[in-house]
């Protein structure tokens, strides 16, 4: 196939695991080159891939505007570029793919390549449903983060070719003026993992059960509607139809009813597990898993299995 380039993440100067598995993947349709665009600083010499890689590094603000986008459009020219769903990720696709008048396929749960298309299954209608179809002329792809990476080959060790970093030489119209990373949580649209909790909580000062059971798995918090819109929980947690949409491996919802609402914002999660104390909760039907209990009993009962293990 032609070439790709990928948006490759980074986290303390190395690329990150689901970066690196888009990089195998991508190498599984033998593609003619592989380019890797890197935001943020990138320290390594190897990747396992199909091909060596050449690697341009995105200087800050690059992608910010449509003026300053134009330098990576050109450099993209003719890849097919693809990468893992993150607000920073979808922004840097859409905008290339509008720069380009391209087209860009979105919420991509399976994807293969044959005979020059792409074969893809993607979800619709806030999760609810999944469309599959055939593409010759996208360009540029957005995989959701829990994409299964896990049916491809790994390939062996290979360099770096080359790294540029490319500014614009028009200037960005904006600058970053200070950068300020987000410590002690995981950004919920990013999270591979999250605990949510619903009304079924009684009182914010339960909240202490819900965020223990998420430090234990390294998991980021969410929360229904009612919950955001009581001041219980920062509004940034909500998620629903009117708030943050997510696609964890894992969301464990903790006393919310599975109100049509809510599902909206986390239909597309691999695997979800309802803990409620009511049988005929909605949610249990939408469940891979259920618990029928009391969250003050249960949650803490998976937290302390979890820390001893
Ligand atoms: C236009 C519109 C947009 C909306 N957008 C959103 C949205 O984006 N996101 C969203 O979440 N909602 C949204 N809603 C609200 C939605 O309709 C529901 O009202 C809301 O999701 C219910 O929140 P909840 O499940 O936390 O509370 P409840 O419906 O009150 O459910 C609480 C649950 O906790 C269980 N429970 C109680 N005690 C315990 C216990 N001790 N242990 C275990 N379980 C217990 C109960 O059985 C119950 O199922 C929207 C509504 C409208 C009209």
């Amino acid at each position: 196939m032609k070439k790709v380039a990928i948006i490759a993440q980074t986290k303390e100067g190395q690329l990150s695991d689901a970066s690196k598995s888009l990089i195998s993947f991508v190498s599984s349709f033998s593609p003619e080159s592989i380019l890797l665009l890197a935001i943020g600083d990138v320290n390594f010499s190897t990747v396992s891939a199909s091909k060596s890689i050449d690697v341009i590094q995105l200087s800050e603000g690059l992608w910010i505007d449509s003026a300053s986008i134009q330098p990576l459009t050109q450099a993209v020219d003719g890849y097919s570029v693809f990468g893992i769903k993150s607000i920073q990720v979808d922004n840097l696709l859409s905008l290339l793919a509008a720069s380009s008048s391209q087209e860009m396929i979105s919420g991509i749960q399976q994807m293969s390549y044959s005979g020059g298309k792409f074969l893809i299954t993607k979800s619709i209608f806030s999760g609810k449903a999944s469309l599959s179809l055939t593409s010759e002329t996208a360009a540029y792809f957005s995989l959701n983060r829990n994409f299964d990476f896990s049916a491809n080959s790994v390939y062996g060790e290979q360099s770096i070719n080359s790294v540029s970093t490319l500014t614009s030489a028009a200037g960005s119209k904006a600058s970053i003026l200070a950068l300020k990373p987000i410590t002690g949580s995981i950004p919920l649209p990013d999270a591979a993992l999250v605990v949510g909790a619903g009304r079924g909580l009684k009182d914010p000062g339960n909240w202490t059960i819900v965020e223990d059971l998420a430090k234990a798995l390294g998991a980021a918090t969410a929360c229904s509607k009612p919950v955001s819109d009581l001041n219980w929980r920062p509004h940034h947690e909500h998620v629903g139809q009117t708030g943050v949409k997510i696609s964890p491996n894992l969301y464990i919802a903790c006393g919310i009813s599975g109100a049509i609402q809510h599902l909206a914002g986390v239909n597309g999660s691999r695997i979800v597990v309802v803990i409620n104390n009511d049988p005929e909760a909605p949610f249990f039907k939408h469940a891979d898993y259920g618990i029928v209990g009391d969250v003050n009993d249960i949650l803490p009962r998976l937290t302390k299995k979890l820390q001893t293990h």
